[in-house]
């Protein structure tokens, strides 16, 4: 039988660096991702109250994270935990914005939640269990917003990319990947961070690589020696869960942050940026 003409395309193009060798910077607002900046986004798993995201973006702001985290939609495993205030937390974060100017990411999880995102915020997360949804990866692709693209937590580095792909192919160039571990044979950790993934996804796309250490580790005592590997490997930023008072938290409250640790997390993860000739 006669070989094929051309050798299998590729299935991921636009994402690709053979298509585009130079690093793609993505903003958000006035933050800009691929650059020589690591850039931190932190922030509560979920917005619970105006009180927490006010004293989120109070901490935010005067720590220096440009970008608050917090979902008012949340893809909870079990049906019976805290679901997310849905718009009335979108609009708290927005105050937040508004009061100490920092931008905001924020989860949408299917296309209804994801038009109430795009108005709201200023970066669109996807996130792991949503990596394989197909129909919401095009409507992404015709937001007018850059996009957080989380790994699923069973996905191949190809079937990351070839879901950025899939957002990119439908009109947004605007994607950061974001490492946030994967399921192996090990148990101790919630997941196991793949911190090859920071340098074999920067070889192979141009995009932004960030790593989120929280849902990786699942105890926040293992969350800033993560963060720090992830920003020694060279990742582009990070995303970590930090909440005023984590024992009370709605979700996520074991692998979140305290201001104090944030803040102390952050003074080390300035010394390796600046060791390694970047900035924070
Ligand atoms: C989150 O960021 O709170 C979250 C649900 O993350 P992931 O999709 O990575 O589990
Ligand atoms: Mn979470």
């Amino acid at each position: 039988m006669a070989e094929p003409a051309v050798s299998v395309r590729k299935p991921y193009r636009l994402v690709s660096r053979d298509f585009h060798p130079d690093n793609s910077v993505v903003r958000v607002g006035n933050t800009v991702f691929g650059s020589n900046r690591v850039v931190v986004m932190a922030g509560p798993c979920a917005v619970e109250s105006r009180d927490q995201v006010m004293s989120a973006g109070e901490c935010m702001a005067r720590i220096g994270v440009p970008i608050l985290r917090g979902g008012a939609y949340k893809p909870r495993t079990s049906p019976y935990s805290f679901q997310g205030l849905g718009v009335e937390g979108l609009k708290m974060l927005a105050e937040a914005r508004q009061r100490f100017g920092v931008h905001i990411v924020t989860e949408a999880v299917d296309h209804d939640s994801l038009e109430q995102v795009a108005q709201w915020a200023d970066m669109v997360q996807i996130g792991a269990r949503n990596m394989q949804n197909f129909e919401l990866l095009k409507a992404v692709g015709q937001v007018g917003k850059p996009v957080l693209l989380k790994r699923g937590f069973a996905a191949t580095i190809d079937e990351w990319l070839m879901a950025a792909e899939y957002v990119a192919a439908h009109g947004n160039p605007n994607i950061i990947l974001c490492e946030r571990g994967i399921r192996t044979y090990e148990t101790k950790t919630r997941n196991t961070l793949d911190i090859s993934a920071v340098p074999v996804v920067k070889q192979l796309s141009h995009l932004p690589v960030v790593v989120d250490p929280s849902h990786a580790a699942g105890q926040w005592q293992w969350v800033a020696p993560l963060a720090r590997a992830a920003v020694a490997a060279g990742a582009d930023g990070l995303i970590i869960e930090a909440h005023p008072n984590p024992a009370e938290a709605l979700s996520d409250g074991p692998q979140s942050l305290t201001w104090t640790h944030l803040e102390d997390l952050m003074r080390d993860l300035g010394r390796i940026s600046r060791a390694i000739g970047r900035d924070l």
